[in-house]
């Protein structure tokens, strides 16, 4: 029997979906190499983007069809709003939560029909406002994942959001925050370091509110963040360890000056500001200021001088007036991003903003997001342009498009293509000569490595 698996939407639901590999081939199945051959097929879903929703209804009719002619049992779990909920377990045979992902093979071995097995399971998971509650979270860490890189890890060091902004559902899909042992993490990152694994990232919807579910029994973000860096510099590898995403209401000092200490933390940071104008992050329920995130850049610059800076933007919130707009555009002028990831902002159901009316027309949403992409091409690539000479150390992601080039990322995470004429590099690092930028990326050539008296290229 085989099996395929779709995951949509972010890391979080990678990492997840590493897992339910482990529990589908701990029961005996094979992995199929397309879903034509599968006889039991699955859905990681995402709600945060309606895109990956329409995927979902699409893909379950099309799966349902198919049932005519062959048989299939299909499954879906992820980040699920209580509404799709409610019209997920008409269309699949499963419906779970994924903390309770290690009772699949049992759902699934209850002949594959939506059993009353997997209905308790679900609603048990539920408080009664839809909410998930995540107390089972745990056994789903406890699973060992199956890796679906060789170079590359996540590590999911806690789950769910308590933040509740106005513009996103993630609160009603994944439950409260709940934070996972540190003496779990830390044995996983030791054994990926171990594996000889090149980059590993502590995954989290809110990773520096870590702990704070275990007020005095869990240690902080910033001591998770140490012990990390402790462990990987006792280890003499070479690898890059970043985390994401982080919130500017509990990003502090702390966590600033552990990154300036070890140096396997990587000079890499995704500090979201969604907006520069303090009334659209009030309106946002972000519960801080433009004073603080202005603060926390500042620091970020002094302390880390190295690091490139991430953010994220929505374009647009409803009610969004032009000098509003302005205000992100200077913020953006003034903090010089290495990358934006803008966004036009669009109501999604489940969250709270999705009850107002949505005021900026779509014109002028495109037109907001060229006018914040332009200032981000311009930024990034005066940033870019400085490191032209320099060789920098990148880990090699795979092929370029062009022959003889190859691919991949500077530890500031930064796409570069270089010349190189060797095989077999993906998944390790490299020294790269920049010889020139191209609006948010790199170009280089490989420095040649000497081994004894013999030069590689
Ligand atoms: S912090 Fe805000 S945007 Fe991030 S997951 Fe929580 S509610 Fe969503």
């Amino acid at each position: 029997m085989q099996y395929f698996l779709i995951t949509l939407g972010c890391q979080m639901n990678l990492s997840d979906g590493e897992r339910i590999h482990t529990v589908l081939k701990g029961m005996g199945l094979q992995q199929a190499p397309s879903e034509e051959e599968a006889q039991v097929v699955g859905i990681i879903a995402c709600s945060v983007r309606q895109k990956a929703i329409d995927k979902v209804y699409n893909q379950i009719a099309r799966w349902n069809r198919e049932k005519n002619h062959r048989n299939l049992i299909t499954f879906i779990s992820g980040c699920i709003l209580p509404d799709d909920r409610e019209r997920f377990l008409k269309l699949f045979d499963l419906v779970f939560p994924m903390s309770e992902v290690i009772a699949l093979p049992d759902m699934i071995r209850s002949s594959g029909i939506v059993t009353p097995a997997s209905l308790k399971i679900s609603d048990k998971d539920l408080s009664t406002s839809g909410i998930p509650v995540n107390e089972n979270i745990f056994s789903l860490w406890n699973i060992e994942p199956e890796y679906q890189s060789e170079y590359e890890a996540f590590v999911p060091i806690q789950n769910g959001c308590n933040k509740f902004c106005t513009f996103c559902a993630v609160p009603y899909t994944r439950g409260r925050e709940v934070s996972r042992p540190a003496i779990d993490i830390l044995g996983q990152v030791k054994e990926l370091i171990s594996q000889d694994y090149k980059t590993i990232t502590l995954l989290g919807q809110n990773v520096n509110s870590y702990g704070l579910d275990k007020a005095d029994k869990e240690i902080s973000f910033a001591q998770l963040l140490k012990k990390v860096g402790e462990a990987a510099l006792e280890s003499g590898k070479e690898c890059w360890i970043y985390y994401t995403s982080p919130h500017p209401k509990d990003m502090n000092e702390e966590v600033i000056d552990v990154m300036a200490t070890y140096p396997h933390l990587a000079n890499q940071v995704h500090l979201p500001m969604q907006s520069g104008d303090d009334k659209i992050l009030v309106k946002m329920n972000r519960n801080h200021s433009m004073e603080r995130y202005r603060n926390l850049v500042t620091s970020i610059r002094e302390n880390l001088p190295e690091a490139t800076l991430f953010t994220d933007i929505i374009v647009g919130f409803t009610g969004e007036t032009e000098a509003q707009h302005l205000n992100t555009a200077v913020a953006m002028e003034e903090f010089e991003f290495n990358m934006a990831y803008v966004a036009q902002y669009s109501p999604r159901p489940g969250a709270a903003s999705y009850r107002w009316e949505d005021t900026v027309s779509r014109e002028v949403k495109k037109e907001r997001l060229h006018q914040l992409n332009e200032i981000l091409e311009r930024t990034a690539s005066a940033h870019n342009a400085k490191t032209r000479g320099k060789v920098v150390r990148v880990l090699v992601t795979g092929n370029g498009r062009k022959p003889g080039y190859m691919k991949g990322l500077t530890e500031g995470k930064i796409n570069i293509r270089f010349q190189a004429s060797q095989l077999g590099l993906t998944g390790s690092f490299v020294d790269v000569r920049v010889t020139g930028s191209n609006g948010l990326s790199l170009e280089g050539e490989l420095v040649p490595v000497k081994i004894d008296s013999l030069v590689v290229d």
